[in-house]
């Protein structure tokens, strides 16, 4: 009786567990259908774009908002009137119910409230009702989201404002109006209110560099396609994981024995039941009109990749968050969780979100394209030297701008890149740098010199896109037509780094033009002035350059010695923000003033901090509820082996046979000692960080003196995990997470 109720209580632990697996290998696949095989049939059929802005807007109302998405304006109460009216019709008929005001906080997330169209009529009838009013401006209570002490508790109201330049949208029965939202007093508490302030800067900066070579260009505007990385896990074993439920994020699971060592998930054939996910949430995606393109296996096992065509930054954001949203979604109606970390599981890949960015004219010209004659080239070289060197004099901001606790597992670790931040450009664009650093010099040109220069960059082939060796170990690396900024994370927001990239940039070309200008009054002709200028921005920035392999060790030590930058650590990164140059680049581009800069870094630091305390704490509640009190009964299982076998045998046949079984209950009771003790004393590291009042103070408290246990309780973890009876193990072990689906 006992022992019976002794291997009960051992099925119940694992219970969970097997149930799980269980269910997965009942699986079938969730089939679905789109509204037609052609996509470009049902593409952008929830969107109020354009098209169909022709159709339900009147004439006026249509040259309005056109003029008003073309030229970055906002919209008059009554030109809102006029677009209301026909907005509602076109929502009405698509039979939605609601509207809300989506807009990006700084949480990791979006944003909505949803209200009824509905309202009630003077003789108590309802109607359905939607002001221009309501469409471009809404006073959510903005008391709940983090702002790092910008708003007053006291002065709780936000506003947000319809951000023109991103169409209106339905999701289900709800009108969605992208918008900004800002503070009472008018500071920026979002994502998207910056962005569109840095963007509307490197256009601004861009058109006047592009006017040395195109009188024409009127307008720049930058360009973004976001590849997204993920992984998907079954429901039930997610269900049966609470630190990927709560920290979306394994804290403990020993290596499996086969992950990903003989890259055979790569771009192999993607699983029937994955594939059903895919084709769906592709399909949503259309309809929203967002241009999901490319899908394949990654490198990890149950890891994929989804990227969309590029589009304007500020859209392509919009899609991004958009997509993801739709994804986790779709996931749930296909039994799987998607999950965005950028590591959910340690020793293999994790996932990037890379950011290929360029910019465009609305002469159709792609800047860090090579043209077809010198003239247009040396537009091309005079954009990727001014991108190499605002990369170069922001190095730290730019690293702050993709660091983040769940990245900061990424960076630098597998197939990820270092915390370093280099550019690579390929053998044949670092030659022709070379050789104008060499040639030109501050004297007047001789007419040979122009010639041979000339020639030189007239010979840069049209298309770089198949000349250019790919480095996929670069963070920031140029391919052909475009800057990939691999370092951003899967699960980021893009507005952070594409706020700070297109901020630096264009804080760059605001400079050169100056610095160009200052050289032509000086008596040089504009490509004279134009080269010795770039020459010295190629003397100036060598040094974050590099064609090498960016994981390996020697980098490290190399870009040490070159004075880069290598900082591991999230709150130190973050504080970069503020730095003398940041500041010069954010500030003085007006894109954030000091008190809303301050509080960004307050809000990062913050997140930061908790999450790092989520963490401690889902993993000591775990350590201790679930793998002490298995490892405990896997113990005493073996103490009664050993017991019986002294009652059968005796010395020294006994001592022979429970030598090995007394070793183990050593192992496991050091385990568990060494886990309770390392828990305990996490507990008293996070009491004593929660009192430190000054953010950046408590986040480097978490850093220095909780992280580290997260690490060194796991490791404890997985080694009990390996001796353990597989049969009472409670949680699902990689093995089971990466290869069952
Ligand atoms: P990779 O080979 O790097 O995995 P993918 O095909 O997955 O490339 O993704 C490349 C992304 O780069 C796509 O989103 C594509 O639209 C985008 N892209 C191409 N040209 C440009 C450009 N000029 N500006 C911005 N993004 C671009
Ligand atoms: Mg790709």
């Amino acid at each position: 009786m006992k022992i019976y109720i002794f291997v009960l209580k051992f099925l119940f632990m694992a219970e969970l567990r097997f149930s799980a697996l269980r269910e997965v290998f009942k699986r079938e696949p969730v089939r679905f259908q789109a509204p037609s095989r052609i996509v470009s049939e049902y593409f952008g059929t929830d969107v109020f774009d354009l098209h169909k802005m022709e159709h339900y807007l009147s004439k006026e109302a249509y040259r309005v908002v056109k003029r008003a998405i073309e030229e970055g304006k906002s919209l008059t109460r009554q030109e809102a009137e006029q677009v209301a009216i026909g907005l509602k019709a076109w929502a009405l008929e698509r039979g939605a119910t609601h509207f809300t005001h989506w807009f990006h906080p700084l949480t990791d997330g979006t944003a909505e409230k949803h209200d009824g169209f509905l309202e009630v009529g003077d003789r108590g009838h309802v109607v359905e009702n939607f002001s221009g009013e309501v469409l471009v401006q809404s006073e959510p209570d903005a008391s709940s989201f983090p702002s790092g002490g910008i708003r007053n508790t006291f002065e709780a109201r936000g506003y947000t404002a319809w951000d023109v330049s991103s169409p209106v949208f339905i999701v289900g029965t709800t009108l969605c109006i992208p918008t900004i939202f800002v503070s009472f007093t008018g500071e920026a508490l979002d994502y998207k209110a910056p962005l569109l302030k840095a963007l509307s800067e490197l256009d601004r900066a861009a058109v006047d560099v592009c006017q040395y070579f195109d009188k024409n260009v009127t307008k720049v505007f930058a360009t973004l396609g976001i590849e997204q990385e993920y992984f998907l896990i079954d429901e039930a074993l997610y269900y049966a994981r609470p630190d990927i439920v709560l920290a979306e994020r394994t804290l403990m699971g020993h290596q499996s024995s086969k992950d990903q060592q003989l890259a055979d998930h790569y771009f192999s054939s993607i699983p029937e039941r994955v594939m059903w996910f895919i084709k769906d949430f592709e399909c949503e995606a259309h309809k929203l009109g967002i241009p999901v393109k490319t899908r394949h296996n990654e490198v990890a096992p149950n890891q994929f990749e989804c990227a969309p065509e590029y589009e304007e930054v500020n859209l392509a954001v919009d899609h991004n968050q958009l997509l993801m949203d739709i994804m986790k979604r779709v996931a749930r109606k296909h039994k799987f969780r998607v999950l965005f970390h950028e590591k959910p599981f340690a020793g293999i890949n994790g996932s990037g979100k890379h950011n290929n960015w360029s910019m465009a004219t609305n002469t159709g010209v792609n800047l860090l394209s090579p043209g077809k004659n010198p003239k247009s080239n040396l537009q091309f070289l005079t954009f990727l030297i001014n991108v190499i060197k605002a990369v170069h004099d922001s190095n730290g901001l730019i690293r702050a701008s993709v660091m983040n606790h769940s990245n900061s597992y990424r960076l630098g670790g597998h197939e990820a890149p270092p915390a370093i931040i280099s550019v690579f450009l390929g053998a044949y664009l670092t030659n022709i740098l070379e050789e104008i650093a060499r040639k030109v010099t501050d004297r007047k040109m001789t007419p040979a010199l122009k010639t041979e220069l000339k020639l030189g960059i007239g010979k840069i082939p049209e298309i770089l896109l198949d000349n250019t060796d790919r480095n996929r170990t670069s963070p920031f690396a140029f391919t052909g037509n475009r800057f990939e900024f691999r370092a951003v994370g899967s699960s980021a927001n893009c507005s952070g780094p594409m706020i700070v990239l297109n901020a630096a940039v264009a804080h760059q070309l605001i400079k050169f033009r100056k610095e160009v200008d200052l050289v032509i009054r000086k008596g040089r002709n504009k490509d004279e002035a134009i080269f010795q200028v770039l020459k010295k921005y190629i003397r100036e920035s060598e040094n974050v350059l590099f064609e090498g392999d960016n994981y390996s060790k020697e980098w490290h030590q190399e870009a040490a010695r070159r004075g880069l930058t290598n900082i591991p650590s999230v709150p130190e990164t973050l504080k970069y923000y503020l730095s003398p140059r940041s500041k010069d680049v954010l500030i003085g581009t007006r894109i954030f003033n000091e008190k809303e800069l301050e509080g960004r870094v307050e809000v990062e630091y913050e997140k930061f901090t908790k999450k790092v305390q989520i963490e401690a704490r889902v993993l000591g509640d775990v350590a201790i509820n679930h793998i002490v009190p298995t490892a405990i009964r896997y113990m005493t299982s073996l103490l009664e082996n050993v017991k019986g076998l002294k009652d059968v045998f005796s010395e020294p046949e006994f001592e022979r046979l429970a030598g090995a079984r007394k070793e183990m209950i050593i192992t496991i009771s050091d385990h568990i000692t060494a886990v309770k003790k390392m828990v305990n004393e996490m507990v008293e590291e996070r009491k004593k960080a929660n009192v430190i009042q000054d953010s950046y103070k408590k986040a480097i408290a978490y850093e220095k003196h909780v992280k580290p246990y997260i690490n060194e309780i796991r490791v404890r973890i997985d080694k009990l995990e390996l001796i353990v009876d597989n049969e009472i193990w409670p949680l699902p072990k990689y093995r089971e997470l990466l290869f069952t689906r």
